[in-house]
């Protein structure tokens, strides 16, 4: 079209083989200027290797690829579905390609095209077939004898196919790549065995061989991670320069006075976090650590602790929790244990009367109280603080880097910060969505803690289960929870857990039906109640007040008690329609279970359908260490866009997968985390390239402006 130098930035117009017409369908898949196609990566690769002529076949289960031209096709209907058949011309000779249920292949493959086959072959006299091959067409000009060893295949949108894509690169590679510019110092590159760019998106697009493939992928994944975590290491270390808190170490003194508090001794796991924690908090930038702790792992107290120690040095802490049923329960737990103490709390909470809630205020103001608790909501709502010194944050598992709470503190000190969470998370996630924080992982459980046994049991058992349940409430004053997914019928699913889907048409248990139906059914005469988060706070509290105190034996409960709640003597969980919640979501329900002295029982009925909803079913029967179902619940789920992006603050990953790439993302942290130790602001110049891809990219998001 134009004879212009190439320029990255020029639009995709004006390369050869584009046209207006083509570049308005590259635009529709986000490809808008010459840089965009060399960064357009193949999603697979043609592996033209195994090239053969039809006498060359083998039945040898290997992969192989025929060319030839399309003499005939048709379709047939059949047990399995439509049977698409593609008669292939090679030379002399005939194979025939076999497709059920793809009737879209006939639409696109007239007569006399020229494609290539590529499957495991099978003679079925008189002629080799090949079932459901990959099939590709070659354009007019494309010899199939001279064509690259492994063909890109490209992720395609409607108007566009792959030999016009194909030809569109082979036409701009050359050109375009000599104008990339390499972000990494040339020593960095061979120090880290990264294939240099140019080099790499040619072989990314254009392999001369697997082994050459798979490096120059690992280039992309490394950048894309490394560039991540020079981000995140930049914005540790702006925290640690930029931020100051006052220091609040801990003494012999204090900390038997805290120690006096708790009605139990410490788990060896509780002592190593409360270490970290203290270490901490003794240093004049703030605290800024997430403690990963298994369901009922004892958080609390080591919260507590820190807390207390806050209020030792004068300061005020706040302690906010996701929902004010758990904020209400810490609540209580905390009252309890600080009776007859100095340390006085102030619970803000919605709903509170106008004189409650100044009263409150004041004891804030004044700093009168020491401790402030309730929900993240209402907290965030700019308390006048007096001098505050920690933040707790619990069960914190749906936020990341970007949405830890903004307190305004009224002062030039940070308060530290401590984030808990009961979802384990990957490692690799952790080191991504929560990469700026550092991490204490709290593994065991006190003593005393009863093992639960999980059952996936078939329906044709519920009337056993059910009279299991009932005996042991009756004889021996058990409690028990059922969970369901849904409060009425018909109505809309209520969200869940990271977008679990269920099949279609898979009957669900209401709240309401299951209510009705145990308590005229088989659990008749028990005393049964609900609770939903459509009701209000005084109900729902009046409803858990009810079942801690044994005057509800069995609870029929959405998930609002997934999270925290703490009722030792309930230790019956029936979970209903099981396939409709995700893995982390029924490891914290079997959470609220074996808590006291005895076992726990938990059943789930489930109509798992789908391969995921039964492996992840599997595992849940099979793993009760929360961690190691995170890293089943990742890998069967994959690291795509789980733990997406928005909802973390963090845009998505483009290259790298947490799954698959797990190895080169500890490898491309330590890196960074070198780098940016070695070159503080990255400001050496042969690292200005980075640390510009670097702001480009994460600058926003992870606020790091002052760093520019
Ligand atoms: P989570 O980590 O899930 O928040 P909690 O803090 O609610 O767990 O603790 C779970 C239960 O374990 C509570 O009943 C708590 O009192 C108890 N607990 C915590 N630490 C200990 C300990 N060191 N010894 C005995 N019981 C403990
Ligand atoms: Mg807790």
């Amino acid at each position: 079209m134009s004879a212009a130098p190439p320029d990255l930035r020029q639009s995709v117009a004006y390369l050869k083989g584009v046209g207006p017409q083509r570049a308005e369908i590259l635009n529709r898949i986000g490809l808008h200027r010459a840089a965009d196609l060399l960064f357009y990566f193949p999603r697979d690769y043609q592996d033209m290797t195994e090239k053969r002529e039809i006498e060359q076949l083998e039945e040898s289960g290997q992969i192989q690829t025929v060319v030839g031209e399309i003499k005939e096709s048709s379709r047939k209907s059949t047990r399995r579905g439509e049977l698409l058949t593609l008669v292939i011309q090679c030379g002399d000779k005939i194979l025939k390609g076999l497709w059920f249920k793809m009737s879209f292949i006939q639409r696109e493959f007239g007569r006399g095209r020229r494609v290539m086959l590529t499957g495991k072959p099978k003679y079925e006299a008189p002629f080799w077939t090949m079932m459901h091959p990959q099939i590709t067409y070659l354009g007019d000009n494309e010899d199939e004898n001279e064509v690259e060893p492994f063909l890109p295949v490209y992720p395609l949108t409607e108007g566009l196919k792959q030999f016009h894509l194909r030809r569109i690169m082979r036409e701009m590679l050359p050109l375009y790549i000599p104008l990339l510019d390499e972000v990494f110092p040339e020593t960095y590159l061979s120090e880290h065995k990264l294939l240099p760019i140019a080099e790499a998106v040619k072989a990314i697009h254009f392999p001369p061989d697997k082994a050459t493939q798979l490096w120059a992928k690992r280039r992309f994944v490394y950048q894309e991670l490394f560039v991540l975590q020079l981000g995140l290491a930049m914005r540790r270390l702006q925290h640690q320069t930029h931020l100051k808190s006052v220091p609040l170490p801990i003494d012999a003194k204090i900390d038997t006075r805290i120690r006096q508090r708790f009605p139990f001794t410490l788990t060896k796991a509780q002592e190593r976090v409360i270490k970290e924690i203290t270490a901490d908090m003794a240093k004049p930038v703030p605290m800024n650590r997430l403690l990963q702790g298994d369901v009922g792992s004892g958080k609390t107290v080591v919260a507590l602790y820190a807390m207390l120690l806050a209020a030792a040095h004068g300061h005020q802490a706040v302690f906010m929790a996701p929902t004010e049923v758990l904020a209400r329960q810490h609540l209580r737990t905390l009252t309890r244990m600080l009776e007859g103490s100095q340390v006085k709390i102030a619970p803000v909470f919605g709903g509170q009367k106008t004189a409650e809630r100044s009263l409150v205020l004041q004891e804030i103001a004044t700093g009168a109280a020491q401790i402030v608790i309730g929900t993240q909501a209402i907290i965030q709502n700019e308390l006048p603080f007096q001098k505050l010194g920690l933040v707790v944050i619990d069960e914190q598992h749906k936020f990341g880097v970007m949405q830890r709470a903004a307190l305004k503190t009224g002062e030039k000190f940070d308060p530290h910060y401590l984030v808990m969470t009961a979802t384990p998370i990957p490692r690799s996630v952790t080191m991504t969505m929560f990469g700026d924080l550092d991490v204490s992982i709290m593994d065991g459980m006190p003593p005393g803690r009863q093992p639960v046994k999980t059952y996936i049991a078939d329906p044709d058992r519920r009337t056993a289960w059910w009279d299991f349940v009932a005996r042991k409430v009756r004889e021996e004053h058990w409690q028990g929870y059922v969970v369901v997914p849904m409060i009425e019928d018909n109505e809309n699913v209520l969200p869940l857990d990271d977008d679990i889907v269920s099949p279609p048409d898979t009957p669900l248990s209401s709240l309401f039906a299951v209510h009705a139906a145990l308590s005229s059914g088989d659990l008749k005469g028990l005393r049964l109640a609900m609770i939903h988060g459509r009701m209000s706070t005084e109900e729902k509290e009046r409803i858990m007040y009810d079942f801690r105190t044994g005057e509800i034996q069995i609870l029929i409960a959405t998930t609002v008690i997934e999270v925290g709640v703490d009722v030792p003597n309930a230790n019956l969980l029936t979970i209903e329609n099981a396939e409709r919640f995700g893995l982390s979501q029924l490891h914290q329900l079997r959470g609220r279970i074996g808590r006291g002295k005895n076992p726990g029982y938990c059943t789930v009925f489930a109509n798992a359908a789908t391969e995921e909803s039964q492996k992840r079913l599997k595992a849940f029967e099979k793993l009760s260490d929360g961690f190691k179902l995170a890293e089943k619940d990742f890998e069967i789920r994959g690291g795509g866009d789980l733990f997406g992006t928005q909802q973390h603050g963090i845009p998505p990953l483009r290259v790298a997968d947490l799954v698959r790439d797990k190895e080169v993302l500890y490898e491309a942290r330590q890196d960074a985390g070198e780098m940016v130790q070695s070159d503080p602001g990255l400001a050496k110049p042969e690292h200005a390239k980075l640390r510009k891809q670097m702001l480009n990219r994460y600058g926003k998001v992870l606020n790091l402006g002052d760093v520019g």
